[in-house]
């Protein structure tokens, strides 16, 4: 179990979610990554240095995203199951510290809805059934909340939705999750 941290505020979001990032790296990870939903996803594997080397790259910008150190429980520690994860379309992003246990019966019952996953991890799940109940209920919070209660295990979560770009939910189960309440910024 590694680090998460999230963004929301008027401030160049790729330099908040880095330094958050940084301040995290003592908890031990293999690789890093983040999400702004103005612009994008950026991970890599190792140090949090590579990471910045890539974003150095990219022209990803905006005022709130989510970023994410992993130890990889789940799957080899390579770009495609570094965090955040997504759904289908790309407008559910999900980083996540912890373990899903459910995550084989989910994954399968998701598959036969047409999601399509990508990486090896437990945690691609999340984004995936978000996703689907979202279609469902067309409400991001009741989505995140009625899929949090079919996902079985541990979590830190933070959720990126293209639907509401400058909201991030968290949600917590046995991991620890901290809130940092900003005059016009959230972390
Ligand atoms: N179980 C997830 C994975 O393997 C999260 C690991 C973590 O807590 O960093 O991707």
């Amino acid at each position: 179990m590694c680090g998460i941290f999230a963004y929301a505020g008027g401030k160049d979001a790729v330099s908040v979610l880095v330094d958050g990032l940084s301040s995290l790296e003592y908890r031990g990870y293999d690789s890093a990554g983040v999400f702004l939903p103005e612009s994008g996803a950026v991970k890599s594997v190792g140090a949090v240095d590579n990471l910045k080397k890539k974003l150095a790259q990219n022209s990803l910008h905006g005022t709130s995203g989510i970023a994410h150190l992993r130890w990889a429980t789940h799957g080899e520690p390579t770009e495609i199951n570094a965090h955040p994860h997504h759904n289908n379309n790309k407008d559910v992003w999900v980083v996540h510290n912890g373990i899903i246990e459910n995550y084989k019966e989910l994954r399968e019952a998701l598959k036969k809805q047409g999601c399509n996953f990508v990486s090896e991890t437990d945690t691609e799940v999340i984004a995936h059934l978000i996703s689907y109940n979202l279609a469902k209920l067309n409400d991001f919070e009741k989505a995140v909340t009625k899929s949090l209660n079919e996902l079985k295990g541990t979590y830190g979560l933070a959720i990126s939705c293209a639907k509401e770009p400058n909201k991030i939910n968290g949600a917590r189960m046995g991991a620890p999750v901290v809130l940092g309440l900003g005059d016009g910024q959230n972390f």
